[in-house]
């Protein structure tokens, strides 16, 4: 069976980390229709809008998405893409395993850290509601419903039964942001109800960082808003080596939309040093989706033999692989 994705390669080191995912999803045999479509700062100021219809019709077309990072301007400028696509497409949960692979030399190597993150998608301080009431007091608005906090739960709890996941840990803030927090957790505690056989624990969010670091390995199930699900899901990927190799899927009813937890990554753009682990996990994650279990198994199969022999690996986890050379080597390893 032939399936169609939406290849949205991005911008900075996007294209780069999306032509080597591409190759390796070939490779492993899966017949993909691509149909790869433009998003970037040059699309956005032609077409005047931060999502060209031209992307949401192919999404809508193949309800999958493979995607690189887009810039988002810091500071001022146009909104960020990454969260308009989103909310467009009701993708509320955003799913992010962060796991060791062997052979990383990060400052954790000696510990197995195996742990899933789903961070709300739709909602929290991302509702981009800002307001310069008088010059120089600006407020920003925090959304928490009832709506997405139940669905985020319920999707991380049904994950876990699912998956043979033993524990969650909700993520907040509720001793400061009472109300808003302190619905999200409400939620959290009447879905945990629901699953009794998975542990259900709650951890202020300052803590969590702490514990992360001190015993990453006593975590399973992270669930949090969207803001400290953006800033833990970096912390966690600090702990396996950086965000070159940590995946990532926006999930939502009708549609999925499969990127890597890192951005655009400037300073390393053109330069062929980026590393394509990331948006490779992603695609085997989009594999899985799709129904090819054999061929998603492949490609993770052939990536942790590649990191496991240590020649083929790029700079940011201590290797000297170009992009391309990191992904050859991937490709030998599937085909063989
Ligand atoms: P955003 O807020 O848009 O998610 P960010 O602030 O997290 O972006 P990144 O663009 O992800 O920043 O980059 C952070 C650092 O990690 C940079 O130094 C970048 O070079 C490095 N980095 C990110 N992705 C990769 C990658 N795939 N390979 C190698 N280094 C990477």
């Amino acid at each position: 069976m032939s399936h169609s994705v939406t290849l949205i390669p991005g911008d900075g080191i996007g294209p780069e980390v999306a032509a080597a995912a591409r190759r390796a999803v070939d490779a492993t045999g899966v017949s993909i229709q691509w149909e790869p479509v433009e998003l970037n700062a040059e699309v956005i100021s032609q077409t005047g809008q931060s999502l060209p219809q031209h992307v949401l019709d192919s999404l809508e077309r193949t309800r999958v998405g493979l995607k690189g990072p887009v810039t988002t301007p810091i500071g001022g400028g146009f909104a960020s893409v990454n969260v308009a696509l989103r909310k467009k497409l009701d993708l509320f949960a955003n799913v992010r395993p962060v796991h060791s692979l062997p052979g990383i030399a990060s400052r954790f190597s000696d510990v197995k850290i195996d742990m899933v993150i789903f961070r709300e998608n739709t909602e929290d301080l991302y509702s981009g509601l800002e307001h310069e009431i008088v010059k120089d007091v600006v407020t920003s608005l925090k959304v928490i419903t009832r709506t997405a906090s139940e669905r985020i739960a319920r999707y991380a709890f049904s994950y876990a039964r699912k998956n043979g996941r033993k524990r969650v840990a909700a993520i907040h803030k509720a001793n400061i942001m009472k109300l808003a927090d302190g619905l999200f957790l409400r939620c959290c505690r009447e879905i945990a109800a629901q699953f009794p056989q998975i542990q259900y624990k709650e951890l202020i969010v300052d803590n969590a960082s702490m514990q992360l670091v001190m015993h990453p390995e006593m975590f399973d199930i992270l669930l949090l808003p969207n803001l400290y699900g953006d800033i833990v899901s970096d912390l966690a990927a600090g702990l396996v080596g950086g965000l070159g190799i940590v995946p990532g899927a926006n999930m939502g009813e009708t549609h999925a939309v499969f990127e890597a937890v890192h951005g655009s990554a400037p300073d390393i753009a053109g330069q062929g040093k980026a590393n394509p682990t990331a948006l490779m996990l992603s695609a085997a994650m989009m594999l899985t989706h799709l129904g090819e279990t054999e061929a998603a198994n492949k490609l993770e199969t052939a990536i942790q033999s590649v990191y496991r022999e240590g020649k083929y690996l790029t700079g940011d986890v201590g290797g000297a692989a170009s992009t391309q050379e990191f992904a050859d080597a991937v490709i030998k390893a599937i085909k063989n």
